[in-house]
């Protein structure tokens, strides 16, 4: 059956940032796509691997990760493949997004940004990526970037953030290219305002105005950023590496 090149039967995704949001989600759909899932969050996300293979008939298992930690990076990558055998996808996911003007945003809290959204993003697809290569396979890794990569929301003021999502975009292309001869496949998303926990306390006059500005006068689900990812991740895309898909409700187009 032609469909079946967006079948992830037999492959194992690494989700970071899974407990909740995006990434848990999207991990869903990957399980209902057929692949074996592995959480990997600050908090113990036990039980949403559980939840997942009981519903959808997958292996399923987390770890607690700190995607900041090189060290702590690369032996959960080989925990991730000892538990299930092997690896193919990797949806790098995991992002903070405080709202500070530069001004006022400590040094502290400015590397905080750059540490999980920059180096945390690269430590995973490095160590990711070396064990593929390690074990002469070839993967597919999508990482999350934002429509703040690409263009300046308002009215919130968040130039750490903005600055840390166009280098997720930057990173995405260039280790495309460094790693195009060895079968990885290296894409991103770019979502617009999606409703989740990371926006839920933002102040509700900011809210009304990105609904107002968003052609689609709505936020985006979670799960809307799905299909991307499965295409990004499956056997659909396998002529597909550097790019950057940009799910925002036409945000960006004007
Ligand atoms: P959430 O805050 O709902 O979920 C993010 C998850 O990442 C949390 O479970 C969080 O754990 C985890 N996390 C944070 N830091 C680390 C870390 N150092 N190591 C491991 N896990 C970590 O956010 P979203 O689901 O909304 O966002 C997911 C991604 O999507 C982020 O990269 C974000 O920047 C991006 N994005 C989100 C948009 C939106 O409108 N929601 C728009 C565009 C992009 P904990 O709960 O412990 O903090």
């Amino acid at each position: 059956m032609k469909h079946e090149i967006f079948s992830l039967k037999g492959k194992v995704a690494i989700i970071t940032g899974g407990y909740r949001g995006i990434g848990k989600a999207v991990a869903t759909y990957l399980a209902d796509a057929g692949a074996d899932i592995v959480i990997w969050d600050l908090l113990d996300a036990t039980e949403v691997a559980k939840e997942i293979s009981q519903e959808y008939g997958v292996r399923a298992t987390s770890f607690i990760c700190n995607v900041t930690d090189p060290d702590q990076v690369a032996q959960t990558v080989e925990a991730s493949a000892q538990a299930m055998g092997t690896l193919d996808i990797l949806f790098n996911n995991a992002g903070i997004g405080p709202h500070t003007d530069a001004l006022e945003i400590t040094p502290d809290a400015w590397k905080k940004v750059m540490d999980v959204n920059i180096n945390g993003i690269f430590y995973v697809a490095t160590s990711f990526a070396r064990y593929l290569i390690a074990h002469g396979k070839g993967g597919s890794i999508i990482n999350t970037a934002s429509m703040s990569g690409l263009i300046v929301n308002v009215p919130q003021r968040h130039t750490h953030y903005n600055s840390s999502k166009a280098a997720v975009i930057q990173m995405t292309k260039s280790l495309a290219i460094e790693w195009a001869d060895k079968n990885i496949r290296v894409n991103c998303i770019s979502p617009g305002y999606i409703a989740t926990d990371l926006i839920k306390e933002v102040r509700q006059d900011w809210k009304d105005e990105w609904v107002s500005r968003i052609p689609f006068k709505r936020m985006g689900k979670p799960e809307e950023l799905a299909g991307a990812v499965i295409y990004l991740a499956s056997d659909a895309a396998t002529y597909t590496s550097g790019s950057n898909i940009v799910i925002d409700g036409c945000y960006t187009v004007v």
